[in-house]
């Protein structure tokens, strides 16, 4: 008889009390039929980073009531980026699945994953990508589409646009994954940058099931800049828009001093358009420092060394396995 394969599905979780008990609902009868269909065996990871509500409890409860739960809890809220991390560093499966809690990403995908990736030894990867952003807002559509727009011009990673973080993953390539320990991580440029081959799946934008979304608009914009600062030298930077707006200044200047002059005749001539010179280069210095500054406060971040996250309690099943962090 062939080896049972074991899928590992890590779970982010940040304040989910109420959508983890849907998600284990959901994901159970995928997971009944699949064990019927294909005989795999699946283990549920959940990661709580750092929750404020009862998400530890719910995990800890599905887990003794579960064998095939498990789950880690940080210590602070550390962020989706290192909630993926730590699952992909802990799981074990031979297929590894990362997805949401809130449904938004299909569980019923995971068969035709599991299958594609069974089938087709050419693949090492199956990730999904909305083909649609039904249920959001315009405003964050139009940047989320801006930014793909610009980190494919500014990085040689292609980020496919509507990728979701929600994919199935190979043993080889999740070891990859692991072995890259930046500190400031974008997981959708990693995920390209170590390579393999993936097949796209496209699905349907759907709400979530329960809770709120845990992005603001300046949580999302922050995120963009990490990404493009990770994965590109030619940086759009937050702070240098400091000197956008200088030179946006030095604008206005020039315009007022022009109407005054022609309409009230330029008493003292020359200074005017100097300060507008000086205004002009002072945001063209400051634009420059701000993408320096950007650079040097990430390689500042990556030098201190700090672990992704701390871990503060987990399964017992997990405690013998790898320490976090080595
Ligand atoms: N999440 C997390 N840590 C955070 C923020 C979010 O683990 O600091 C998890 C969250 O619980 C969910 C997933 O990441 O399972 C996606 O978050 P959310 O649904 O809020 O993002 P959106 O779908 O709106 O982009
Ligand atoms: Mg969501």
């Amino acid at each position: 008889m062939n080896k049972q394969d074991k899928i590992t599905i890590i779970v982010p979780c940040y304040n989910e009390e109420e959508t983890i008990p849907i998600f284990i609902e959901e994901m159970n009868k995928i997971y009944k039929l699949m064990h019927k269909k294909y005989n795999v065996q699946m283990e549920y990871l959940f990661v709580d980073d750092g929750s404020k509500d009862n998400t530890l409890e719910v995990m800890q409860e599905a887990a003794e009531k579960h064998s095939h739960i498990s789950y880690i809890s940080f210590s602070r809220n550390f962020g989706k980026e290192a909630a993926m991390f730590a699952g992909l560093e802990n799981a074990d499966g031979d297929y590894v699945v990362i997805i949401d809690v809130d449904l938004q990403d299909p569980p019923e995908l995971v068969e035709e994953m599991y299958v594609t990736l069974k089938n087709n030894k050419k693949y090492d990867c199956v990730a999904s990508r909305r083909v649609d952003r039904k249920g959001e807002s315009a405003i964050r559509s139009f940047f989320a589409e801006m930014f793909y727009k610009i980190i494919r011009k500014l990085s040689k990673v292609n980020i496919v646009s509507g990728a979701r973080d929600f994919r199935m993953m190979k043993r080889q390539m999740v070891d990859s994954i692991v072995s890259l320990r930046e500190y400031n991580r974008f997981s959708k440029g990693i995920f390209q940058w170590v390579g393999f081959e993936t097949k796209w799946i496209d699905f349907e934008n759907r709400n979530r099931v329960a809770g709120s979304t845990k992005w603001s608009f300046w949580g999302l914009l922050l995120y963009a800049i990490d990404g493009m600062i990770a994965f590109s030298t030619a940086p759009l930077a937050l702070s240098s828009i400091m000197g956008i707006v200088f030179c946006i200044i030095a604008l206005i200047m020039v315009l007022v001093f022009f109407v005054r002059a022609m309409i009230w005749g330029d008493p003292v001539s020359g200074w005017p358009s100097l300060a507008c010179i000086i205004c002009f280069i002072a945001g063209i210095q400051l634009f420059c420092n701000g993408i320096t500054g950007l650079y040097l406060s990430k390689t500042y971040s990556e030098v201190k060394g700090r672990p992704q996250y701390i871990i503060k309690t987990k399964h017992k099943c997990l405690e013998d396995s790898k320490e976090n962090n080595d």
